[in-house]
Formats: C-alpha cells, structure tokens, sequence
C-alpha cells in the first residue's frame, strides 16, 4: 500500500505495441500500492496482451468496444472518465498521440479522452525514426499544451531490433511520475512530520519491565492519515501490536531513553505529534541479571527516577518543530489541566481526552477530544481513533494553508 495512491481511480488505456506487456507490471504495481483501476485495451494493443491477462491483473473488466452493449450498459464512456482521478496512456503509440493531438474519436480509447476532463500521463512508446519524426514531435508539443504530461520514453535496443529513444519508460518510473502527480497535489506534500506512539517499557531487569495500558492506535492512526495527506512520516512507536502503517518509516524504541535519541535523530521536522504515553518514570538502575526471587528475602524495593519529557524536549529543541502537538489523557478537569499542560510543555495545540475509568478511550476505539490551541478550545465529538485522526491532519494541513509557516 502507499497512502498517495490508495483509493485513487487510475484508468489505464493499452494501446498497441510490443510496450504493452510492461503496462502488465505497472498494473501489478498499481495494485499493490492500492490505486483502483479500471483498463481499456485497444484492438490494437490487444494484438500484444490479452484481455484476459489485464482483467486478471486488474481485478475489474477490461473496456474495449465503443459500441459494444455489455461495456456502454456496465459503465458509458462518459462515465469512464467522470469517475476518475487520473487517465495514463501506457504504451502510447505514434498513432494514438496523433489521435489525442487530432481530437479523433473513432473508437473507445480516443472517444474517452477526448471526453476526458482529468489530467492525462502519457507513455510513449515507439520505433526511434517515428519518436524523432516531425509529425510526433509536433502532436506531442499540442499535447504539452494542453496539460497532458509525458512519461518521455527510454534509449536502448528495440522489438525491431533497432537503437535508439522510443522505449517505453519502465514501469517503476512510470509509477513514480503516477506518485509524483498525487503527491504534489497533497496538501502536506514537502512537510516532515514526526509521530510518537505507543507505550515505552523501562526495563526493571533483562526480563520485567514497567509499561501501560497504550495500544498505540491513535499514534499510529495519526501517522497514517498525516502521510496520507502527503507529508513525510516518521513513526517513533514504541512497543506495540499495531501494524506499521503503509508508507510511513517506523522507528521502534523500547524506553523514554531511545524514544528521545530516535526523536532528536529525526529533526528536522515542521509537525511534531505527540501521541506516545511515554513513562513518566524508569528503574534507576536497570539490574543486568534477572532479578531472583530469593527464599525468605523481602521484595526488592525500586528506586526511580524521573525519565526525559520528549513533548519538552521537542518544543523547546534549537530545531524546533513548527507545529508541536502534545496530547493529555485526563481524568478529571479534562479541559483545564490540558491548558496548564499545554504552558507547561511549551506546545502549540494539546488534544486532551477523559481517559477515566468507564470512557475505554484506552486500547478501545473510540475517542472524545478537545483541542486546545492558543485561540481556544474546540470540543469534537465521540469519533472513532481513525476519525480523530484524520480530522486532526486535515486541521494541521490548513493550518499550515493559512499560515506563513
Ligand atoms: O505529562 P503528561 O504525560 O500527561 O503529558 C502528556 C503528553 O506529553 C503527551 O503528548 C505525551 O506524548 C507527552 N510526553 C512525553 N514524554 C514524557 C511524558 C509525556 O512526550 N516523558
């Protein structure tokens, strides 16, 4: 999965050439980082791959008959593109980009995009004497007019068994070019943001330590949403059962200790969230062998001491996060002990919650917060943590849209 293609509508046009069993990977590829997509295959390019493997590979049916009753009743060809985010031409041949150049529309592939309102990628792919020919370059600087952007083809040994440039580009990179388009569209595209989750274990001795109750599904939820809108993402978790969330780059740390180094070791950042529940205290002295029962012995004693504050820590470091957000889990007084915290910590926003017994904010699912800021307090409703969390970074994106930051 990648949270800038997850879920967004890709509709892949095949046209004819020998390219098109590449446009096979770059399916297999779109799929795994979790785009929809929808095919259309011409007749031409039918002639290279089958229908049957592009449906397979998509996992949807394949378009290929302007005229045809199954495909206009399944889905019309206005449809096509109406519910789509991005249109790719891969392999584009000489004859298509005529045709999207022209405004030709005499089957289902040029009728689509000369109905198409979104943004269209084109891969060309071709012999090297018709990339270079004057009636190509001329079709493609019409289509660079227009808006249509190219994924320009690769030099190297033809099909033909010629050398030169008019191979198609590789899936990879027409893949990163399909990333790109989604990223630099994404409101926190360019912003580093740093997510701590989690709970931390302060060892006692090699095998028992203290912990809490943290499961790590609102850090972690925030860390997905935040990449999601396109900022960079490093997940500071600590010990926890939650999966890595996709496309972000996770950094486990065990106690407060590593959680600050690994914290620090990230900088610079614009957005710092603070989600952990970091222990507020450590064994002072870890013991380096496991500490025995012992016969008729009384139970050791453990002396603490107090562990870094790293919500402190990043507020107040020389390459201090933009945005640093800390987050309070209150039993009582939710509102006014988050605001004191707030001066406290020297953070921006707090989210503060009612973790008191009965609300099973802890490990549950749902959330209640109120999100202090220097302006006030905004009270949300019960949401679920994947709620609270993607409200939280539609919030941090306008903030940054409405400020010089
Ligand atoms: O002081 P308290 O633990 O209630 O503060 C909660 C906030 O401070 C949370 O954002 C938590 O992640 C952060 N924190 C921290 N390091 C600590 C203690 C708390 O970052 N040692």
């Amino acid at each position: 999965m990648d949270p800038m293609l997850a879920g967004k509508r890709i509709l892949l046009v095949i046209t004819g050439g020998i390219a098109a069993y590449k446009s096979l990977f770059l399916i297999r590829r779109l799929k795994e980082a979790g785009a929809e997509l929808r095919c259309i295959l011409t007749p031409a390019g039918a002639e290279f791959v089958t229908p049957l493997s592009v449906q397979a590979l998509s996992g949807a049916p394949v378009y290929r008959d302007l005229f045809s009753l199954t495909d206009e009743h399944e889905m019309g060809h206005i449809r096509l593109t109406r519910e789509t985010d991005l249109v790719v031409v891969a392999p584009a041949s000489a004859d298509f980009l005529a045709k999207m150049a022209l405004g030709r529309s005499d089957d289902l592939a040029s009728t689509v995009l000369l109905a198409n309102p979104r943004p269209v990628l084109v891969a060309p792919a071709m012999n090297h004497v018709m990339w270079a020919h004057p009636a190509t370059e001329a079709h493609l600087a019409t289509l660079v007019t227009r808006g249509v952007m190219i994924a320009p083809p690769g030099k190297g040994e033809m099909a033909c068994g010629e050398f030169g440039p008019g191979r198609m580009a590789e899936p990879e990179e027409i893949l990163a070019r399909i990333t790109d388009f989604f990223t630099s569209d994404a409101p926190l595209s360019g912003r580093h943001a740093l997510v701590t989750s989690g709970p931390t274990h302060e060892a006692i001795d090699p095998v028992r330590f203290i912990a809490n109750r943290s499961s790590g599904k609102q850090g972690h939820a925030i860390a997905k949403a935040l990449a999601r809108l396109g900022a960079r993402t490093t997940l500071v978790s600590g010990p926890t059962s939650q999966p890595d969330p996709a496309g972000v780059s996770v950094i486990r740390a065990e106690s407060a200790e590593d959680m600050l180094a690994a914290c620090l070791g990230a900088l610079p950042a614009d957005i710092a969230v603070c989600a952990a529940a970091v222990s507020d205290w450590r064994p002072s002295a870890a013991a380096p062998e496991k500490i025995k029962k012992g016969g008729n012995t009384a139970p050791p004693a453990i002396r603490l001491a107090p562990n870094p504050d790293i919500l402190y820590e990043l507020a107040h470091a020389a390459r201090r996060p933009g945005l640093v957000i800390g987050f309070a889990a209150e039993t009582s007084r939710v509102v006014e002990n988050a605001r004191e915290k707030r001066r406290r910590k020297g953070c921006d926003w707090i989210v503060a919650n009612d973790v008191s017994h009965g609300t099973g904010v802890f490990g549950g699912d749902s959330n209640t917060v109120h999100v202090i800021t220097a302006d006030g307090v905004e009270d949300w409703p019960k949401l679920t943590k994947d709620e609270v969390a993607g409200r939280l970074a539609g919030r941090i994106a306008d903030h940054f849209a409405t400020s010089a930051a």
